[in-house]
């Protein structure tokens, strides 16, 4: 069976990668070589424990073993992670798992899909490179799919997030992670090291502010780690100058009732999503790239068999882990918690208490899930009170 993947990133390499494997043949389709995609680009240390080629891969990747959070009232807690995790340069693991994918015997076709249509039973793709056809088409192709589109799966305004940054050379070294909580948004702002450059960046909902506003928050914070770079940031009106590269982007944030009725395959049709197309990212957190592979793996397997469903497959793994995050997110961002925002009394309570402190450490590191938060929260708080 010949398979068309639209989109190399994490996503489309590794499904390419595992159906390669299974003896499938593969074309895989990228608008662009491997390139810095806006993303903070960090692994949680759980990722890695699952995707060895992640951990042992030869891409550079900076390795994290504290971070520091900052509550919007400037309380602040630094956490050690169980086992560190990873930052990595976006273009840099882009190429690792392009090549992984090529090596496995994908056909990488650096174009952009402009068409694709489904009659007699296969796929018609008008691409820049030329015309092809495919028995099946996988949508891997980001946040603004146009495949998803195509196959009539809607995500609305209330199904993003909305982010910006900068990334900054510099001659500072660091070697942790900031993660500031904001007054009044969902979202947060965070300081990621990467081994030759900085990423800044802040996420809230899509349209619950301006980019101005975002943009003002995080130049205040840069203003206070790295003075220089701010000045230059004001100096060049915010665009990309010789030492720092502007992004902004959207990124999946799925509402609870999405989740609900949400389906990414359709099997008579021909067609799957995978990863940021399918809106596979946590809503609270905006981690995407763990989901990206995980999502990629359970298609190839439901491929291989025929039997299985894929749409099954995602929803018993994670779909309901990634739903009770949509449903805690107004909650964990305003809801109200002994008088203040429930990240706000976390930090707080995290300061005095050992559990609730390991709680946070083990829910930023991919090792804490969401269904059993609550117990846990309440079980650490009564043994350390
Ligand atoms: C600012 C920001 C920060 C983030 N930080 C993190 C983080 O720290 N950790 C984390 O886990 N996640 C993070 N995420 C989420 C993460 O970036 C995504 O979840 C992840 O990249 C999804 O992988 P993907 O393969 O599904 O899509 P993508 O990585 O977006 O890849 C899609 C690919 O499709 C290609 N494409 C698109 N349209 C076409 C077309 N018509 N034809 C051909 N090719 C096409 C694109 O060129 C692209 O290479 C962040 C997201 C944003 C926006």
């Amino acid at each position: 069976m010949q398979i068309a993947i639209v989109g190399a990133g994490p996503a489309g390499s590794h499904l390419a990668h595992q159906l390669c494997q299974r003896g499938f043949e593969v074309r895989l389709f990228d608008a662009r070589p491997a390139w810095e995609k806006p993303c903070g680009g960090g692994v949680t240390s759980k990722a890695l424990r699952e995707f060895d080629f992640l951990r042992d891969g030869p891409a550079p990747k900076q390795m994290i073993g504290s971070l520091r959070l900052i509550s919007a009232q400037n309380r602040e807690l630094t956490v050690a992670p169980r086992a560190a995790f990873a930052i990595y340069s976006r273009r840099e693991l882009a190429e690792l798992m392009r090549q992984r994918a090529i090596a496995a015997g994908a056909q990488l076709h650096v174009a952009r899909v402009e068409k694709s249509d489904f009659s007699g039973g296969k796929w018609h793709l008008e691409t820049s490179a030329g015309d092809f056809t495919a028995d099946f088409l996988v949508g891997a192709d980001g946040a603004s799919s146009v495949i998803r589109r195509r196959v009539g799966v809607k995500f609305e305004a209330k199904d993003f997030a909305y982010a910006l940054g900068w990334h900054v050379r510099s001659p500072q070294t660091i070697s942790r992670v900031d993660v500031k909580y904001l007054a009044d948004l969902s979202g947060y702002l965070w300081l990621f090291p990467r081994h030759d450059h900085i990423s800044y960046g802040i996420a809230s909902g899509y349209q619950e502010t301006t980019p101005a506003r975002l943009k003002e928050i995080l130049l205040a914070y840069i203003e206070t780690q790295d003075p220089a770079a701010a000045r230059e940031i004001r100096a060049g009106n915010g665009k990309t100058t010789a030492n720092t590269n502007f992004y902004a982007a959207i990124l999946p944030a799925l509402d609870v009732s999405t989740w609900d009725h949400l389906r990414v395959c359709d099997p008579a049709q021909a067609w799957a999503l995978v990863g940021d197309a399918a809106g596979f990212v946590d809503p609270l957190t905006g981690e995407g790239i763990y989901y990206a592979i995980k999502s990629a793996d359970l298609l190839a397997r439901a491929l291989a068999t025929r039997a299985t469903d894929y749409d099954d497959l995602w929803r018993a793994e994670f779909g309901a882990e990634l739903r009770r995050a949509a449903e805690l997110s107004d909650r964990f961002y305003y809801g109200k918690f002994a008088g203040a925002p429930m990240i706000e009394r976390m930090v707080q309570l995290a300061q005095r208490h050992r559990g609730i402190r390991d709680v946070l450490r083990d829910l930023i590191a991919g090792e804490q899930g969401y269904v059993d938060l609550k117990p846990r929260l309440l079980k650490s708080a009564l043994l350390f009170s």
